[in-house]
């Protein structure tokens, strides 16, 4: 007893129907325009399986493609405000001291 599902071109509803042979034919109208711009999509399972499967192979390359991204971020370097700064002897007015 496959379970087909169907998406409108008309309403862009989408339905499922339970399809069997001789007993309940496939729908050729939408259940809910009642329109004949009906056209048979994967399933919502099927999809969602392969979908997921798709995702938990990438998932450990993906993950170290952000870290090695994120490594050449400014943000990664723990001494980068130590890089921004302006040594003393190099400046012509170092200014005040600061009073801590
Ligand atoms: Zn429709």
């Amino acid at each position: 007893m496959p379970l087909y599902a169907y998406q409108c071109d008309s309403c862009s509803q989408g339905f499922e129907a339970l399809v069997r042979p001789n007993r309940s034919p496939e729908p050729t109208e939408c259940k809910h325009c009642g329109k004949a711009t009906i056209r048979k999509v994967p399933t919502t399972f099927a999809l969602a399986h392969s979908e997921l499967d798709a995702l938990r192979a990438l998932d450990p390359m993906y993950k170290r493609m952000v870290e090695d991204q994120m490594a050449q971020t400014p943000e990664a370097e723990p001494m980068r405000h130590l890089a921004k700064m302006t040594p003393f002897d190099v400046v012509d007015d170092p200014g005040d001291p600061i009073d801590f």
